[in-house]
């Protein structure tokens, strides 16, 4: 046989794979009941056998993390033209950068272009597609500090009213570490900073400084006042990063973008498009001012590699996968306005579930649900009481959501962030928290 013979054999049962999953995905539980080790890999067994290896063993222990009532953590599902294009990024397998003597590179800049506008970004963004928010975090962090040594030769300290663990996460890797984070207070019953709070942090701070703002805290959905910390920033000379691995897409709403008022201020942005564009893992992409500095930090000049604004200059990987294009497809085919009208749909999904759990005698910890998502509590107060929801929720198969403290109090989420999500869903979940026994 010819190897497009082969490839057309793999393709096709990649298909049927494709389709049995997908076509399950509105009815099988949510999340499998139990879920055993991973057979020890059956090496050499040819394609046919690996297949059906994997249908038996692997297949039916996924979770339906793309379906409509996956709702733990913030999770995207994917649409059918983005699996698509990402199974051609596969077929094409160019890797990303202008010295490969393909398009993709400039087909990467033009996507992350595109989305600068909708995002409410201007000209001064520059961006590169990374694996997702933390990597983004993580870009912008090391461009900070480059700024921070640039300016003051020293390190900066990282303010934040609740910021990401990923921006920890990034704090070490850059050298920072964590121990430079300096939490802010946030207002009353919220988890956005409270501005007035952040401008006394920073003025009695002499160091560099950078201020890490939420658009979309992951807990509530809760937005910083982006205006009056870029404002505070401003004062004190501060870095703004402003992770918006979600809740930036609230720039695509009119009714919601007012959220965002102000983004265009920030040095750094990051946006995760796994989550609300429903493209397939793994793609976010990081936006900052000063690419300058970003290529201090990540150049990887090198006789064989060139010197013009490639990719592998700004971010951590040399070698990428043309994610973009997954990205380029949605943007395509659906537009900004189709975009939109996800995350309306997914807003108003998540305010119809809060008013059913009210009805339901449930307490909603973030009662004005200012974007998708929704932290609640059984009435009884405490840890084990909120388990016995949640793994009843879990084990009913009808829905997936995940643990949270908020404000001092167990709670549980539902991230409402799939585009195939519908108020049908929303009921069904609703109905079968009624049914459960009660606590
Ligand atoms: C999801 C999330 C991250 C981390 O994103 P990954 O895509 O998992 O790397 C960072 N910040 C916020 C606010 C998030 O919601």
């Amino acid at each position: 046989m010819s190897p497009t013979d082969d490839y057309r054999i793999a393709l096709d049962e990649a298909r049927r794979f494709a389709d049995r999953f997908l076509s399950s995905l509105p009815e099988r539980p949510v999340v499998p009941g139990s879920i055993p080790a991973a057979p020890p890999v059956p090496e050499g067994i040819g394609q046919a056998a690996a297949f059906e290896f994997l249908a038996r063993h692997v297949e039916p222990f996924l979770s339906a993390s793309p379906g409509p009532r996956y709702l733990g953590f913030v999770t995207g599902g994917a649409t059918p033209e983005a699996v698509a294009a990402d199974w051609i990024s596969s077929a094409w397998d160019q890797n990303v950068s202008n010295h490969v003597g393909s398009i993709a590179a400039s087909l990467e800049a033009s996507t992350v272009k595109a989305f600068a506008q909708p995002f409410g970004l201007d000209d001064r963004a520059h961006g590169q597609f990374v694996s997702g928010a933390t990597a983004a975090n993580l870009v912008a962090m090391a461009t900070a500090r480059q700024w921070a040594q640039q300016e003051a030769g020293a390190l900066p300290t990282v303010f934040a009213g609740a910021a990401h663990s990923s921006i920890l996460k990034a704090m070490a890797i850059t050298g920072i570490g964590r121990q430079r984070h300096v939490p802010v207070a946030t207002l009353a019953g919220r988890t956005a900073v409270d501005p007035d709070a952040l401008r006394i942090a920073l003025a009695g701070h002499a160091g560099p400084k950078i201020v890490v703002a939420s658009a979309g805290e992951v807990n509530t959905g809760d937005f910083d006042d982006l205006e009056k910390v870029a404002d505070a920033c401003r004062e004190a000379g501060a870095w703004l990063h402003v992770d918006g691995a979600f809740g930036l897409f609230a720039a695509l709403d009119p009714s919601l973008r007012h959220r965002v008022a102000g983004i265009a201020r920030a040095d750094s942005v990051t946006v995760d498009l796994h989550k609300w564009l429903n493209v397939p893992y793994d793609s976010a992409i990081a936006y900052t001012t000063r690419p300058d500095l970003q290529r201090q930090v990540f150049a990887a000049s090198s006789a064989y590699l060139g010197d013009d604004p490639d990719p592998l200059h700004y971010t951590p990987e040399n070698s990428r996968r043309f994610r973009a294009l997954a990205a380029w497809m949605v943007l395509a085919v659906r537009g900004r306005e189709g975009i939109a009208q996800w995350v309306a749909a997914n807003c108003r999904q998540a305010r119809a579930f809060a008013a059913g759990l009210r009805q339901l005698g449930l307490v909603v910890l973030n009662p004005d649900v200012p974007l998708n998502i929704v932290a609640f509590a059984p009435a009884a107060e405490g840890a084990a009481a909120r388990d016995a929801l949640l793994g009843a929720i879990n084990a009913s198969g009808a829905a997936f959501m995940t643990p949270t403290v908020l404000h001092g109090r167990p709670g549980i989420r539902a991230a409402f962030s799939n585009w195939s999500t519908t108020d049908a869903d929303v009921a069904r979940i609703l109905e079968t928290i009624a049914a459960l026994p009660r606590a």
